[in-house]
């Protein structure tokens, strides 16, 4: 489907990993390249809205997951309900649970220095025999040949990048025939919350749909990206009543 013109896949989480299961048993795709898995929030479709180079990654992406209640809601005011949100920390963590058990070797790329190190250590005692082949920082302006190089030399099969949404979307296109690995997937803030560095929103504020406030006053600079959010529900809100008038001009 898509919201304000922006494609967001209808998958619920059991069938995002199928997807990257059948993904990983084909190899790389038929140029002989990476897939790339969007996890997209709102923040990310209002991204998309505006950057025309975005909106074209996001368009041949092999998977663009619903991360985020403003996502779900979006589908249903358009009149395509999605069961559930598929976020980039979820979907981590169920990939991770699959590589321990069929030997999938993981990259973790992105985050202050040390958080990817510690993140790693999260993981591999939540799965044991979980094969993390390489760790390394997101702040690698000046040398990000030699981390391409490292990625591929690690020969890892699925490469996580931490590096914040749009800059992670277009780093991994950009080196999609470098890197080396089959799939790639952006999931923003993830490792600072496996590290321990952020907090995930309690259950009760998640079940409340409250996460995004819970992340606000962790991180006041937030602020400013969060005023997308009342945008973006109005052009959601346009577009629906566009739609309904369609349908009632057609019908
Ligand atoms: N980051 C990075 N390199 C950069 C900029 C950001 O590795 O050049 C990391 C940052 O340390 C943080 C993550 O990218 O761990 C971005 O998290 P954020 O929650 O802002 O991303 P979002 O989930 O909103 O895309």
């Amino acid at each position: 489907m898509r919201i304000l013109g922006v494609r967001v896949d209808e998958y619920d989480m059991r069938e995002s990993l199928e997807q990257i299961e059948a993904f990983l048993a084909a190899g790389h795709n038929n140029d002989g390249l990476l897939r790339q898995v969007v996890t997209i929030n709102p923040e990310g479709v209002w991204l998309a809205r505006q950057d025309a180079a975005l909106a074209a990654i996001v368009e041949q992406a092999a998977l663009v997951t619903p991360d985020g209640n403003g996502i779900l809601w979006a589908a249903r005011r358009l009149g395509h309900p999605l069961r559930e949100r598929v976020t980039g920390i979820d979907l981590l963590d169920e990939i991770c649970a699959r590589a321990a058990a069929k030997g999938w070797r993981i990259y973790l790329l992105g985050a202050q220095p040390g958080v990817a190190e510690a993140a790693a250590k999260t993981l591999c005692s939540r799965y044991p025999g979980l094969q993390i082949v390489g760790c390394e920082n997101g702040y690698f302006r000046g040398r990000e040949s030699a981390v391409v190089a490292a990625v591929a030399a690690a020969r890892a099969d699925v490469l996580f990048a931490a590096l914040g949404m749009p800059f992670q979307e277009k780093w991994l296109y950009q080196n999609r025939e470098a890197l080396g690995c089959r799939l790639a997937v952006g999931v923003g803030g993830s490792f600072d919350v496996l590290a321990g560095a952020v907090r995930r929103a309690p259950a009760l504020w998640q079940r409340l749909k409250l996460e995004w406030l819970w992340r606000l006053l962790a991180e006041p600079k937030r602020w400013r990206r969060a005023l997308v959010i009342p945008k973006y529900m109005a052009a959601v809100r346009r577009e629906a009543a566009a739609q309904r008038a369609g349908a009632q001009k057609n019908g």
